[in-house]
């Protein structure tokens, strides 16, 4: 049994103030939800005082992004046991955004994962192909060849601790969603990539969550999918009924 997974990818977004209100409208509303695993990712500011507000809760926070490295001279960057220290239990890691605008290869990201293992934080792993890649027929190749990058040296152990985010990166943001049948059809095959590349029960119990513009009203035929665990949501995150729906889902 996989236990579904809604994470809320809060990005850029939200002073300290502003992310504890919305965390506040969230955790309010799904108490007593035991049957989803919910987390939200705020921006480092905003951590710590968000971990605090959820402290014994259902809810668990991710941070956005974490560095490799345990501490030194690596201006603007964060250790990872820093980010347990503020409260995190989970990192997002290889989101496209940080693929396409700060240069994030396959190769740090691997770093980023074991490193995140390391310190005790469950990796969110993101794959996923552009619109023209999509396009050339190469998705399953390109979603392919950042999982196995992603998870070099990675034990069947490990593996069976982190979370896998398909996001095919024409539907980040842009209002587009993959059919639940096109999304489908690559988190099947993202199973069987991860059962090579550890072994077919830890791929059946790896949860492969699905992003790109989930909505409240997509999620239910999303979530209905064999191989869909769960969603990992930008904008519909950043409102609390909305978020709640996609919690809710049906
Ligand atoms: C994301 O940021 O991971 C994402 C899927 O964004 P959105 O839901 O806004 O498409």
């Amino acid at each position: 049994m996989r236990k579904p997974v809604i994470a809320g990818n809060w990005k850029m977004h939200n002073t300290i103030s502003e992310a504890l209100d919305l965390v506040r409208g969230v955790k309010s509303q799904v108490e007593g939800v035991t049957d989803v695993e919910i987390i939200v990712s705020p921006v480092y500011t905003a951590l710590a005082s968000v971990a605090a507000e959820l402290k014994g809760s259902n809810i668990n926070v991710a941070s956005q992004n974490i560095f490799w490295e345990e501490k030194g001279a690596f201006t603007g960057e964060i250790a990872p046991n820093m980010i347990t220290d503020a409260g995190c239990t989970h990192a997002i890691i290889g989101h496209s955004e940080r693929r396409q605008y700060f240069g994030e290869t396959d190769e740090t990201v691997n770093k980023r994962v074991k490193a995140a293992l390391a310190a005790g934080l469950v990796p969110i792993l993101c794959v996923g192909e552009t619109l023209q890649e999509r396009d050339a027929g190469n998705t399953i190749s390109v979603v392919g060849t950042q999982l196995k990058g992603g998870l070099v040296d990675i034990s069947a152990e490990d593996m069976a601790k982190i979370i896998v985010a398909y996001e095919p990166v024409w539907a980040i943001g842009t209002g587009k969603t993959a059919t639940p049948d096109m999304a489908e059809d690559v988190h099947k095959q993202i199973r069987s990539i991860v059962a090579e590349i550890s072994d077919a029960a830890i791929a059946d119990g790896t949860r492969i969550l699905y992003g790109g513009s989930v909505k409240p009203e997509n999620v239910d035929e999303l979530m209905a999918q064999p191989d869909i665990d769960g969603a990992l949501v930008g904008g519909a995150a950043l409102k609390a009924d909305s978020f709640v729906r996609l919690v809710k889902f049906e």
